[in-house]
């Protein structure tokens, strides 16, 4: 186990520097015409690719940094240079991840490289979970799976919405009803292979923020995959079913399983509010010191001077719970008081707020396209409703704490 220490040592520092580096010189510019835009970043996925940034090994690499705070590094930094053309870098590792977590060695050895492509050829990948009635209620998913033993092979149709990178991946990751009266407990993830007859985009959506990432439905008709495509085996899904089907006792144990994997992964999503965050403050600091009314700086006034240090203290603090559930995950530390979705529910909120108060600190400014705080503000709102709305993230936490099941 390492100890617990803010300094992520010399290694972390210098990949932090580069994807600044990174962030600043090809994302920051890019970001503006990709929001405007509304479409994937195509040429600067690729030119992240050729550096090393979009590729599996370097999110490997992060993941299973001994500090345990690898990603969150990566994360505030790519989002720091912008939140939209960040998703599209990251929302790979969603449906890689997926994999990771629940496929064999053979199948992370085939789908994970697939999912990124290469630099001359990049691809992006797809997790699609949400449906129209499954939301917030991930049990409630009616896309459904059925097997064909004849043929050994899986039969899925249904409609999912929300997906990032949906219809536009090469690889989907998609999570089907295998038992429905299971609930959450009777589902199963499968792999789309590229090119799967039946499987379609439906709407785009049209998206307040995040613009330059690619967000629509999928929808699923008699899409039929190879067995080999149910990720982790049928063998082991028939024996989570029986478990399952035994009884509510032995199911709960498999409850806490899911539940530690979304603790490690929303440190993640925390830290790319951060980052949105930490750049809107630098825009309102450097302002509000520039900025002469009454003869004398904004920053000369209190009022300014204060709302400032409340945003770096909230940014710093939202780090520091980012950084302990992070280094908590790496580190197999029980999540006893839900830490990561702690971590995730204080960054995003921090997220909106900060730069809603960047905004007022620059004015009418604030308010147009010409100062990059707007698009913040519109990309930060997100950070309360994806990967767990801040009001799951809450039930999540009271539940930890209180033993209780708070409704
Ligand atoms: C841009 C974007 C990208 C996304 N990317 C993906 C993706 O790649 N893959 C994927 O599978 N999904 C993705 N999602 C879906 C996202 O995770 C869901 O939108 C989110 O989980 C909320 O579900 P919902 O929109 O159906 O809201 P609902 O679940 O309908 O919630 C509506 C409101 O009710 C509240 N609420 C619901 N239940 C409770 C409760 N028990 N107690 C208190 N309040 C409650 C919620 O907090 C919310 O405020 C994405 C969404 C967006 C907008």
């Amino acid at each position: 186990m390492s100890t617990f220490s803010l300094d992520p040592g010399a290694d972390q520092l210098a990949v932090r520097d580069w994807l600044h580096g990174f962030a600043a010189d090809v994302m920051r510019p890019a970001a503006a015409e990709w929001d405007e835009r509304e479409e994937t970043p195509w040429p600067v996925i690729q030119e992240a690719a050729k550096l090393g940034i979009y590729s599996l090994d370097f999110y490997a690499q992060q993941y299973f940094d001994p500090s345990g705070v690898g990603i969150p590094i990566a994360m505030e930094e790519l989002f720091w240079g912008d939140a939209g053309i960040g998703l599209s870098i990251v929302g790979t590792t969603l449906a890689a991840v997926a994999v990771l977590a629940n496929g064999t060695e053979e199948q992370i050895g085939t789908w994970a490289p697939q999912m990124f492509g290469t630099p001359e050829d990049v691809k992006v990948a797809a997790f699609c979970s949400s449906e129209p009635d499954a939301g917030s209620d991930v049990s409630a998913l009616r896309t459904r799976a059925v097997y064909d033993e004849a043929k050994d092979e899986w039969v899925l149709n249904g409609t999912k919405t929300w997906a990032t990178n949906g219809g536009i991946a090469a690889v989907h990751v998609v999570v089907a009803a295998v038992d429905p009266a299971l609930g959450a407990r009777g589902q199963a993830s499968f792999v789309v292979p590229p090119g799967t007859p039946g499987l379609s985009q439906g709407q785009k959506f049209k998206k307040h923020g995040i613009r330059a990432s690619h967000t629509a439905e999928v929808v699923l008709d008699g899409v039929r995959l190879p067995g080999h495509c149910l990720l982790g085996g049928k063998e082991k899904l028939d024996e989570r079913l029986a478990r399952a089907r035994e009884g509510a006792k032995r199911a709960a144990g498999k409850g806490n399983a899911a539940m530690a994997t979304f603790e490690a992964s929303r440190p993640a999503v925390g830290a790319q509010a951060i980052g949105i965050a930490r750049a809107a403050y630098e825009v309102a600091l450097d302002y509000a010191r520039t900025r002469v009314q009454f003869g004398r700086p904004i920053i000369d006034n209190q009022g300014v001077a204060f709302q400032l240090a409340d945003m770096k203290t909230r940014i710093d603090a939202a780090r520091l719970l980012v950084w302990r559930a992070s280094w908590m995950a790496a580190n197999n530390q029980p999540f006893t008081a839900a830490e990561g979705s702690m971590s995730k529910l204080y960054a995003g909120e921090t997220a909106k707020w900060v730069t809603a108060q960047a905004m007022q600190i620059l004015g009418g400014n604030g308010f147009t396209r010409e100062y990059p705080v707007e698009r913040m503000h519109r990309d930060s709102a997100i950070y309360s409703i994806f990967e767990g709305t801040s009001e799951i993230q809450r039930l999540v936490i009271a539940r930890a704490i209180s033993g209780m099941p708070i409704r």
